[in-house]
């Protein structure tokens, strides 16, 4: 089973992903908890080129190409094999960030980022947890946890707002994999749903 997690930046998916693996783990389940851009030592090394330095530093369409590269090695070397061994794969942002990010946020380039995922992934994940939330909230989490890596994140309440209605515009669009929930509660109760939408799709 293939799990991904989306969501604004803030939102918890990185708190999530943590509390379902460890759910998952003691039910005696074998899980691979990764993330994007990042998830093979390959992936990695393109995460750390994409976030660092100034946001100009490559038009969007290098970026795409970048974050597209990133995600075929990871699906190759990580989410793969494991989906082979009967793991369950929770993957920490997958291509629904990249139709959103570079997609939408920094060029229009929905049209390329389909036609990149269609020739270079071809895979969706079985089940993708929403965790959306009031933009405002999700910032001034996000700001009490940021860290010098983070260079995409510019803090503005515009984008993150942005991000909130493209994330459930491609929630209406993927009705048959997109899972809505209320992240706005305390992470206990959040993940209590994040499980049972697991288990109603298992
Ligand atoms: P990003 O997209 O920037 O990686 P994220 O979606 O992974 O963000 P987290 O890093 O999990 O979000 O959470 C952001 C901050 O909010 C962290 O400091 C985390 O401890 C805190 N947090 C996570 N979930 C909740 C919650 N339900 N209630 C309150 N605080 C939370
Ligand atoms: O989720 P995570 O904090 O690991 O993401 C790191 C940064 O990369 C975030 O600021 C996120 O907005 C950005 N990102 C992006 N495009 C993606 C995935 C993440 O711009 N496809
Ligand atoms: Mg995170």
């Amino acid at each position: 089973l293939f799990v991904s997690l989306e969501g604004i930046d803030g939102s918890g998916k990185t708190t999530q992903a943590r509390l379902l693996a460890e759910r998952l783990r003691e039910a005696g389940r074998e899980v691979v908890l990764t993330r994007e851009p990042g998830g093979s030592p390959g992936a990695e090394e393109i995460r750390a080129l994409v976030l660092q330095g100034d946001t100009d530093r490559w038009s969007a369409e290098t970026e795409l190409l970048l974050f597209t590269a990133a995600r075929r090695d990871h699906l190759e070397r990580t989410i793969r094999p494991a989906l082979v061994r009967g793991a369950i794969v929770i993957c920490d942002r997958f291509a629904d960030s990249t139709r959103l990010y570079q997609g939408l946020s920094r060029g229009n380039l929905r049209g390329a980022v389909d036609t990149l995922h269609a020739l270079m992934i071809g895979v969706e994940p079985d089940l993708t947890l929403l965790f959306d939330m009031d933009p405002e909230l999700a910032l001034s989490r996000a700001k009490a946890r940021a860290t010098a890596e983070e260079r995409f994140e510019d803090f503005g309440l515009g984008l993150q707002q942005k991000m909130r209605a493209g994330f459930l515009g491609l929630a209406a669009e993927f009705p048959e994999r997109f899972h809505v929930i209320d992240a706005g509660r305390a992470p206990e109760v959040v993940a209590q749903d994040a499980a049972a939408a697991l288990e109603a799709r298992a």
